[in-house]
């Protein structure tokens, strides 16, 4: 039997060790909630070589004073709680009072530190758990801490450290998490001599997002605010389209700390429903505060799975908020174009011509000013000027002159008879691409619609809001035969199909009897309408609303009209108007965009008028 001997303290040390400090970026997050802890609103942080050799962070916090800097380095040591008591209403980030005792037996660690209201401050030095100096020194008010060479006195736990880059980058995803829960915080990252990061610090949260998700993702945000009972939910969501496949955009702070719940992820899903595409996942910044006692958060530190004591209400907060702010919003995409760098067809740009021609002013008023000048434009055009008040086809072929008033009636007011309608913004649609996307002109943007799913979402919104919808008894019942599971699926689904407009009958052997279809449906519908419900209802859910909703999606999306066929310009003209007037509609109930918005601005920019 080998004997049992008690560790010695630092080989105990070390072990404890290994559950806080893994790797740099372990550190980097121990260090940085402690400044966080210590009210700082400006933090930097450095590192070297993925933070293995060097990290750095400096706070303007509370500092500590001389004689609490080694207690500060002792296992347990902690300022943050004194009783069992505290532990159930932890309000600050770390509390274990084992970080600085951890990373002090692991590395070389150096501490500056001075509170605000004393003259001097203090200079120490531990390391691998013993202490090298304990000095006063006149240094700024805060903290700074430098960890030097970490592991190495632990040459096993070095090896499993990854690449520097791989270190750097996990160091930096520490950062951005602490910096999207803390707005109110600025921070700064530097990384091998190069700044990567910085925000402000300016207690927005929109700002906050921009510096660290980047600017395309902060474009397509909307905010979210509610509350229920004591939940408060509060943050930025990203609009529908702009869902992505992954999930890595989803961040949950639970009373300023990052936190995974499954419960957040699903009602913001759940919210999206009917309005994102199937596979993508919306991406979010979300903050909840909750009492600090309904939350369990005494976790291991490096796990972030949280519990609720009421996982319910958590999940309803968080769904209203969301749900709200994606019906008010006006989410629908815009296209941004792309900044042409190169045009073989432009040998001058149009702001340079129209310097040139006639400044800066309207080819209406310069063009009876000046001497005649000819100019032949590059882009396809019909026409060029040749003197005040001709005009010449490209080809030279026809010289056609104009009254001044002619003139200004064709180039300058071609609109000026149409009617302006008041308060609705006026739609003009100007024709159709490939028989399936409506062009239309509204203010200042051109739309882009596609017809078949904007026709959709119309006609499943009218079902939505019809208690009843009209039913169309059938001449000649249709039997439709299913597969098995189907076939049970709609039999017991059979009042839900009579509130959609459907009679359906149990014709048994995995046949059923079509005795009546909602009235825009027609009788060669039948058939294909029940069995795409049918499949529908196996792979959906139970709730009665989202089956009601499925097969309200199928009648619509076989009602409406299709891309390819022929649409009048009237039909188009009423499905514009209903697409841009009617802000409920931006989405077909499949979650496919309804239409895409192309600013005038962003014209003006492609074609070089603008900057
Ligand atoms: P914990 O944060 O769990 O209390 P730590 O080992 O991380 O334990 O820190 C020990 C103590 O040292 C803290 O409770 C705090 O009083 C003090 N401390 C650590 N870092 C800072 C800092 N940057 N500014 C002020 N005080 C600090
Ligand atoms: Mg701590």
């Amino acid at each position: 039997m080998p004997k049992i001997n008690v560790l010695p303290k630092n080989v105990a040390e070390l072990i404890a060790a290994g559950e806080v400090v893994e790797r740099p970026a372990s550190v980097i997050k121990e260090l940085v909630e402690n400044s966080i802890d210590a009210g700082a609103n400006f933090i930097t942080v450095e590192i070297k070589r993925g933070g293995i050799t060097y990290m750095r962070v400096t706070d303007n916090g509370c500092g500590i004073s001389f004689g609490d800097v080694p207690t500060a380095f002792l296992r347990h040591a902690t300022s943050k709680i004194k009783t069992d008591e505290d532990l159930n209403s932890i309000g600050t980030l770390g509390f274990r009072g084992e970080a600085l005792a951890a990373v002090s037996s692991v590395a070389k660690v150096e501490m500056l530190t001075a509170p605000e209201d004393s003259m001097m401050g203090t200079h120490y030095v531990i390391e691998g758990g013993e202490e090298k100096l304990y000095e006063e020194i006149g240094c700024p008010k805060g903290t700074t801490i430098i960890i030097r060479d970490i592991f190495y006195n632990t040459p096993a736990r070095m090896k499993f450290l990854k690449k520097d880059v791989s270190e750097a980058n996990a160091c930096a995803a520490v950062i951005d998490r602490i910096a999207l829960s803390h707005p109110e915080v600025s921070f700064k990252l530097i990384r091998d001599g190069k700044q990567t990061l910085m925000t402000t610090g300016d207690g927005s949260i929109k700002s906050a997002v921009y510096s660290v998700l980047g600017r395309e993702f902060s474009h397509s945000l909307i905010e979210t605010e509610g509350e229920i009972g004591s939940v408060s939910v509060k943050g930025l969501i990203c609009k529908p389209f702009a869902c992505k496949p992954t999930r890595n955009n989803q961040f949950t702070f639970l009373n300023g700390r990052l936190v995974r719940s499954g419960t957040v992820v699903a009602a913001v899903e759940q919210a999206y429903k009917n309005s994102a595409m199937i596979g993508k996942f919306p991406g979010f910044v979300l903050y909840l505060t909750i009492p600090c006692d309904t939350v369990d958060v005494n976790v291991h530190p490096a796990k972030t799975e949280v519990r609720f004591s009421d996982e319910k209400r958590i999940f309803d907060a968080v769904y209203s908020a969301v749900k709200a702010s994606l019906s008010v919003s006006d989410t629908r995409p815009e296209v941004k174009l792309n900044t042409p760098t190169f045009n073989p067809f432009q040998h001058i740009k149009a702001n340079e011509y129209r310097q040139q021609v006639i400044g800066e002013e309207t080819i209406a008023e310069k063009v009876y000013e000046k001497e005649p000048k000819k100019v032949t434009f590059n882009q396809p055009n019909d026409f060029g000027f040749v003197n005040r008040y001709s005009f010449v086809a490209k080809d030279g072929s026809k010289l056609k002159p104009m009254t001044k008033e002619e003139f200004k009636e064709t180039v300058v007011t071609p609109l000026k008879a149409e009617p302006i309608i008041e308060d609705k913004p006026q739609i003009k649609v100007i024709g159709e691409a490939f028989s399936t996307y409506i062009i239309a002109e509204m203010k200042e943007s051109v739309f882009m619609i596609d017809k078949h799913a904007a026709h959709e979402r119309i006609l499943f919104n009218k079902l939505k809001k019809e208690q009843k919808v009209e039913v169309q008894p059938l001449l000649a019942p249709v039997s439709v035969t299913l597969a098995r599971e189907e076939y049970d699926a709609v039999i017991n689904n059979t009042e839900a199909l009579e509130n959609a407009g459907f009679e359906v009958e149990d014709f048994g052997s995995s046949c059923v009897l079509v005795r009546a279809v909602p009235t825009f449906l027609t009788s060669e519908d039948a058939s294909s309408v029940i069995s795409e419900i049918a499949s529908k209802l196996i792979s959906g859910t139970s709730l009665i609303t989202e089956r009601q909703e499925h097969i309200l999606s199928t009648v619509a999306c076989k009602a409406a009209i299709k891309a390819g066929g022929k649409t009048s310009i009237l039909e188009m003209q009423s499905l514009a108007e209903k697409v841009l007037l009617d802000d409920e509609i931006m989405y077909c109930p499949h979650g496919r965009p309804v239409a895409f918005e192309i600013k005038k601005r962003e014209l003006e920019k492609q074609f070089g008028r603008i900057q």
